[in-house]
């Protein structure tokens, strides 16, 4: 169940939680003509400092270009709202959900004189551990960037994503582990993978998979504990044959998987390597480590 807060900020505007409704007509309730962004603010001795901000703010830009969603705000803009919102509703673990869609106007396919709305929702972290994965591979194709736009977190091409976790759960397992129509594997609904085999971290290199900043940070700090890594594509084989593997995002930051299709990865435990990384990333993103603080943007 989602915590409520105070506040939500809908079209320039910071309304109260019960307030932020839209009309049932509104285009992307009908065809998925959303895009969104997830970002993270964590404690830190400095206060709550928001995570790779930036380059959240410039995916969530570039996904509305692509679907033809006019943001009438600036990313700086767009940026204090963040700092202002997570302050109204005296929040420092959190996760904030900006929203920009096709709103009221018509409800045939084509956006046609649709309004352009945006809206920003901030709630603590809701995701509280970090769960190890039993997953099943999906029998839905990942879509390629020939199917959508490539990079764009576009909520229509998360039916894909919410198909494939349906049919995971309903056979008992955690998660749905994706494979792209090329025929390797891609990534999660909601997530990245990574796979480490003789101490090399290896991360599909997929046109079916988001370029996550989870991905891209830990792609770039894994030298600093010796671990070199590199982006490849990856068959299912491989995959399960791995030494350790998991899952990373925003949201899920960094999920040890046990098993997929009921084949143990590793000895079916968290990995030690997978337990390295995660500590590092904790570093980072809380501020305990001065070489990266260029991601932090402090509230
Ligand atoms: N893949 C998909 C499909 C996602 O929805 C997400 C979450 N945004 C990710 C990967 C991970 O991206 P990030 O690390 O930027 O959150």
């Amino acid at each position: 169940m989602v915590q409520v807060t105070k506040f939500i900020w809908m079209n320039g505007k910071f309304v109260k939680w019960n307030d932020a409704k839209v009309h049932i007509t509104t285009h992307a309730l009908h065809y998925g003509s959303a895009v969104f962004e997830g970002i993270r603010s964590y404690n830190t001795d400095r206060g709550a400092a928001l995570f790779r901000l930036d380059d959240h703010l410039g995916r969530l830009f570039y996904s509305a270009k692509a679907l033809g969603i006019k943001i009438k705000f600036t990313e700086n803009e767009i940026k204090d709202v963040i700092k202002k919102l997570l302050k109204m509703n005296n929040l420092e673990n959190a996760y904030v959900r900006p929203l920009a869609y096709h709103g009221y106007g018509s409800i045939g396919v084509y956006p046609d004189n649709v309004t352009s709305e945006i809206a920003i929702i901030a709630v603590p972290d809701y995701i509280k551990d970090t769960k190890r994965l039993r997953l099943a591979t999906s029998s839905y194709v990942r879509p390629s960037d020939k199917s959508t736009a490539f990079g764009a977190k576009i909520s229509g091409n998360y039916a894909n994503s919410i198909l494939a976790m349906k049919a995971a759960r309903e056979k008992g397992y955690d998660e749905a582990l994706m494979v792209g129509s090329d025929g390797f594997v891609a990534e999660g609904p909601a997530e990245n993978l990574f796979v480490i085999k003789n101490k090399v971290l290896t991360t599909p290199s997929s046109r079916s998979a988001l370029y996550g900043f989870t991905r891209d940070t830990l792609l770039k700090i894994s030298k600093d504990i010796n671990i070199k890594s590199k982006e490849k594509r990856l068959t299912l084989n491989e995959v399960k044959n791995s030494d350790e593997a998991f899952f990373c995002g925003t949201g899920k930051e960094i999920s040890p998987i046990i098993s997929i299709d009921n084949h143990k990865i590793g000895n079916g435990k968290a990995g030690k390597i997978t337990s390295q990384l995660k500590d590092l990333y904790f570093d980072i993103a809380r501020g305990r480590n001065k070489k990266y603080s260029k991601w932090l943007t402090y509230v």
